[in-house]
């Protein structure tokens, strides 16, 4: 097999072939790391979509020598597009890129019933509706001013060094030719199907499937969506996930998502369709789109000198589907974690480097919140009966401003202790109303919430970082 390298790249990035030596054969024990000399620590950053782009611009800002390559800097990830207010502010994103600021959210239950969900939102806030080739590009351009090198490649496989002080070799095609460089950390930010994950043996995920029509309206039926989303559950729309219709520039995103039941994926398209046929009678479909979805994180996140961020690393919360932020999140996590380490490029990283710096502020920050969603995914989209409850459980006004601020802000609303317990209560109430579980279980485990929250309030057991729907 022929390699060559790309003509583009300093001679810093030329090969050599070290030996090759199975990932899950690999032991990184180094406890000091060496100081490089005559150059920077380099870096390849696979998949330019959020995850990859902010990992790579907080690499280049932090003076290290990065490369992102990305597939197809001109295409466009299937996605909703919901980004929550707070990653505007965070990650500096001028506000013309927005289609469209939601500010009205409904819930529609298996049996119709409908409830205005934004109802406590502040005349400021919204739900920022992007397209993803719009964000992306962003984002990559601005990585790419930042002093990241961006390569138009498929990336193919990573060649696992042997030694802690070898580098790694990142293989790649450019209309169909191979190429390859040296790499001294490899962030793997290649989405649900991520080759760097295979390359590392980072062992598998469950996914759901995502699905999404594209559907240009006419005037007077956009016009209805101007502002407003709308979430549907049922079993006809997914055994576990729900449907959805959002606003962008000039059409809706109609789509739904499963795990258990991807080969029916197309039955529940036509369910969310049927259900809103009249909103979108007349309309146009100018594209369909499919893609996996992680349901739970890697069981390995972290191998020798490659860290996986976003969609790689399974990123994604149950319950909303929620992805957007946290990929973008993690990689600047991760970039940030390599310059740190590396005192901005001066030393060598290690396996280490990246668990402390990366993995363990990651899961310090969010497992609590991915675990938590997880469990009201089982409660609440199990069932109609559980879905009718969660609908129900939406009508209350604290629930929606605990969810919302949660979700908008990504860190815990300042609530109030009674109404906590009083939520708690209720949504007891909600899940014995829909025979979800039966009274006397729901009044004993409603009390230890009770308890729990109390104490909660008290500081005792400190506050974790949850809400509704994701962060
Ligand atoms: C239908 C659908 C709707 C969704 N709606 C929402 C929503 O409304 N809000 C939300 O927050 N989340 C949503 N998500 C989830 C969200 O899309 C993901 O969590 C998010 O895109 C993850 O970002 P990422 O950068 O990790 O991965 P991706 O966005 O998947 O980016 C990976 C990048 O890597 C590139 N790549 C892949 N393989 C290679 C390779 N071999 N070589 C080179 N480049 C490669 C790809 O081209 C891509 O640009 C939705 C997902 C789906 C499927």
């Amino acid at each position: 097999m022929s390699t060559q390298t790309h003509l583009l790249l300093p001679r810093t990035l030329l090969i050599k072939s070290p030996k090759k030596i199975p990932p899950s054969k690999q032991r990184f024990t180094i406890t000091s790391n060496q100081l490089i000399h005559g150059r920077k620590l380099r870096a390849a950053v696979i998949g330019g979509g959020p995850a990859g782009s902010c990992a790579a611009d907080a690499l280049a800002c932090g003076g290290i020598e990065t490369f992102l390559i990305e597939r197809s800097p001109a295409g466009a990830k299937p996605c909703g597009g919901a980004i929550p207010l707070c990653m505007l502010n965070e990650f500096s994103i001028p506000l013309d890129l927005i289609d469209r600021k939601v500010t009205q959210m409904k819930i529609i239950s298996p049996s119709n019933l409908t409830v205005d969900f934004g109802k406590t939102l502040k005349s400021h806030e919204y739900i920022a509706m992007l397209r993803r080739e719009v964000l992306d590009s962003y984002l990559r351009s601005r990585a790419q001013s930042n002093g990241a090198n961006l390569v138009t490649a498929l990336f193919t496989h990573l060649e696992v060094p042997g030694s802690i002080y070898d580098p790694y070799i990142v293989h790649y095609n450019v209309n169909g030719s191979k190429h390859s460089i040296e790499a001294d950390v490899v962030i793997g930010a290649d989405g649900a199907n991520s080759r760097v994950a295979i390359s590392i043996d980072a062992g598998d995920y469950k996914c759901a499937i995502a699905f999404q029509e594209r559907i240009k309206l006419p005037e007077e039926k956009m016009d209805y969506y101007r502002n407003l989303a709308e979430m549907y559950v049922g079993n006809d729309i997914s055994p576990d996930f729900y449907g959805w219709v959002f606003p962008k520039c000039d059409h809706v995103a109609v789509g739904t998502g499963t795990v258990s039941s991807k080969q029916d994926i197309k039955l529940y398209q036509r369910g969310i369709r049927d259900r809103v046929r009249k909103k979108i009678d007349g309309g146009k479909v100018i594209k369909v789109e499919a893609h996996p979805i992680p349901e739970h994180p890697r069981p390995m996140r972290v191998r020798g000198r490659v860290a996986l961020v976003g969609d790689s690393a399974g990123y994604v919360t149950k319950c909303s589907g929620e992805g957007i932020y946290f990929a973008a999140k993690s990689g600047r996590m991760c970039g940030e974690a390599i310059v740190n380490a590396s005192m901005n490029g001066k030393r060598m990283i290690n396996e280490e480097d990246l668990k402390r710096e990366y993995l363990k502020k990651w899961d310090e920050k969010y497992i609590t919140t991915f675990r938590f969603l997880d469990l009201l995914q089982k409660v609440f989209y199990g069932s109609n009966a559980g879905r009718e409850a969660l609908v129900e459980l939406c009508g209350d006004e604290y629930v929606q401003k605990m969810t919302f601020d949660s979700y908008l802000y990504k860190k815990i609303a300042a609530g109030d202790r009674w109404e906590d317990v009083k939520m708690v209560f209720s949504t007891f109430g909600s899940l014995i109303r829909a025979n979800i579980i039966g009274q006397e279980t729901a009044v004993f485990i409603a009390l230890w919430g009770a308890v729990f929250i109390a104490l909660w309030g008290l500081d005792i057991l400190g506050r974790g970082e949850v809400g509704l729907v994701g962060r």
